[in-house]
């Protein structure tokens, strides 16, 4: 299959108003660009395009409805400086060079929220991140020591103003940074989609199920219609190797979230002080944490590889890992559990650029892709209309290649296994 068919709705997405004006390509199209994935990749991309070159004309297609893919099923965690995992000191100068890039993209995110009609929830929080164990101490200790060297603010938190902020005493470390938004991500791709230009053609429930190069031009085949395209971008993460970009550097990997009903202030008093806020896991393979601006808490955790998991197992692991954190909340039950798929790479770098004359990607995500993915997208248009672009490899990282299977398989799951057990005390 070349796109995602997932086991559940996207629980954020349904909790918004169902859109009527769905269009889905039934017919033979001819276009300067064609960008597979509207999500915040391709969206980014259609509307830097039409900057750029007005009078061309642009498709995007999404197998998906807008709100319904991962766009509209990730936590919500719009960060304005880079993730942990590239806190390198010694990178200082190259990660600052990355924030600023970063902090531009957010900052045109926020004003496309603002010019929206629809709520977005989107609040300036800044975010939490905090250790159980000693494995999540040490890599806490080593974004510190990139906060510090980066001149950036953040403040340490011991157990207790961490158990009276976020009600929760299983973290015996941890540092707010002021740095990071918080959304309704299925609102949010919504809001930012509204706004592309009346001439840019959007499809939904359109999948792109072949592309090939045919002479001078580029075809897209879809269930139901064709596209023939001056130039390509695939936006469209993990899928992309589906369609032949990111093979041998990518793999799909599920993660789910749980999201409970809104609760009475008597539940929202077991998770602390602020009104809102969100937690981010200092291991690779952590648990997030958000408590909503309209009062639900959400939990996102595990990993699968290449598919997705029953929703029972899913919905019984969640509930435990939430558990763990908040032994007085056996009680409460999610309105909503589903898993959405990220594109890893091994080394956490992307796949961007040209692939092939006119074939245009970006890929691989690797879990925090929100404002990442606007700044890409927005990049690759530049890119592919002969404008001067930072070099998003020596900045961002490269995607490495990885072994085929089944050497794949086993290493991720070797690799997972002892992560999982070094790890333990942040799952
Ligand atoms: C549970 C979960 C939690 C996450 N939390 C966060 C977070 O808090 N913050 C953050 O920054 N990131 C988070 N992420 C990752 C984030 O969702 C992605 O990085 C981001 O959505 C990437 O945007 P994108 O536009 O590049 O790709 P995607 O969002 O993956 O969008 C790709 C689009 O392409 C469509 N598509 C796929 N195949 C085809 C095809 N063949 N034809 C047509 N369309 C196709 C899909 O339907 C989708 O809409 C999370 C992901 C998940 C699953």
């Amino acid at each position: 299959m070349t796109f995602p068919q997932y086991r559940q709705l996207s629980g954020w997405n349904a909790l918004l108003p169902p859109r009527a004006d769905i269009r889905v390509l039934r017919k033979e199209i001819d276009v300067d660009v064609a960008i597979v994935g509207a999500g915040y990749t391709g969206i980014a991309a259609a509307k830097r395009w039409h900057e750029i070159a007005p009078a061309d004309e642009i498709a995007i297609i999404d197998s998906s409805v807008l709100g319904e893919g991962s766009p509209g099923r990730n936590s919500g965690f719009l960060l304005e400086i880079a993730l942990a995992n590239d806190a390198q000191p010694k990178q200082i100068q190259r990660m600052q060079q990355c924030n600023q890039l970063i902090a531009g993209a957010m900052n045109k995110i926020r004003l496309a929220v603002e010019e929206s009609d629809i709520d977005c929830q989107l609040e300036h929080t800044g975010t939490y991140r905090a250790a159980a164990g000693s494995v999540g101490a040490k890599a806490l200790e080593q974004y510190r020591a990139f906060l510090q060297a980066a001149d950036l603010p953040f403040e340490n938190l011991d157990r207790n103003s961490l158990q009276q902020r976020l009600g929760t005493s299983h973290y015996q470390d941890g540092l707010y940074s002021p740095h990071c938004y918080l959304a309704q991500p299925a609102a949010l791709i919504k809001a930012l989609s509204q706004q592309l230009a009346d001439e840019i053609q959007l499809y939904e429930n359109t999948p792109a199920t072949q592309i090939q190069k045919v002479n001078d031009h580029w075809l897209i085949e879809t269930p139901e219609g064709e596209i023939k395209a001056k130039k390509i971008i695939l936006a469209n993460n993990a899928f992309s190797k589906m369609l032949g970009v990111g093979k041998s550097r990518m793999v799909a990997i599920y993660t789910y979230a749980g999201l409970t009903p809104p609760l009475d202030n008597e539940a929202l008093d077991l998770f602390g002080s602020d009104k809102s806020w969100g937690l981010l896991p200092t291991h690779r393979l952590g648990s997030t944490l958000r408590k909503t601006a309209d009062g639900r808490l959400m939990i996102r955790s595990q990993y699968d590889y290449e598919k997705e998991i029953q929703t029972e197992l899913v919905s019984k692991e969640l509930k435990k890992k939430l558990l763990t954190r908040y032994p007085k909340a056996g009680e409460l039950e999610f309105e909503h559990v589903w898993g959405g798929a990220v594109g890893f790479t091994l080394n956490g770098g992307a796949i961007w650029g040209e692939i092939k004359p006119g074939l245009f990607a970006s890929s691989g995500c690797n879990g925090g892709g929100v404002v990442k993915g606007t700044l890409f997208g927005e990049l690759l248009a530049d890119l592919a209309n002969g404008k001067s672009v930072p070099d998003v490899s020596s900045l961002f990282g490269k995607a490495s290649w990885m072994p085929g299977e089944p050497f794949r398989e086993i290493g991720f799951r070797v690799i997972s296994a002892l992560e999982k057990y070094r790890g333990r005390a942040e799952l």
